[in-house]
């Protein structure tokens, strides 16, 4: 059983496709069971893509500020 801890740690490995299938599996099942951690992966939903786009190009001020806004608002969104 694994904890909403768990599950935030792993999300972001999750959302890139970098977790291991046994891991993934577990997560889902957390997030289908716990409404909590379903909002905080919708709110996550963003950050993926802006990770990428950071680890593809030097880190801008500019892209610094939205990656902190996309988790400060996921994490709201947890809440
Ligand atoms: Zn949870």
């Amino acid at each position: 059983m694994i904890t909403c801890r768990d599950v935030t740690e792993r999300l972001l490995d999750l959302e890139l496709g970098e977790l291991p299938e046994d891991e993934a599996r577990a997560v889902r099942a957390h997030q289908a069971a716990c409404p909590r951690c379903a909002a905080f992966a919708h709110g996550y939903a963003a950050v993926p893509a802006l990770v990428r786009e950071a680890l593809e190009s030097a880190i801008t001020p500019e892209l610094q500020a939205r990656l902190d806004a996309a988790v400060r608002e996921a994490l709201r969104d947890a809440g």
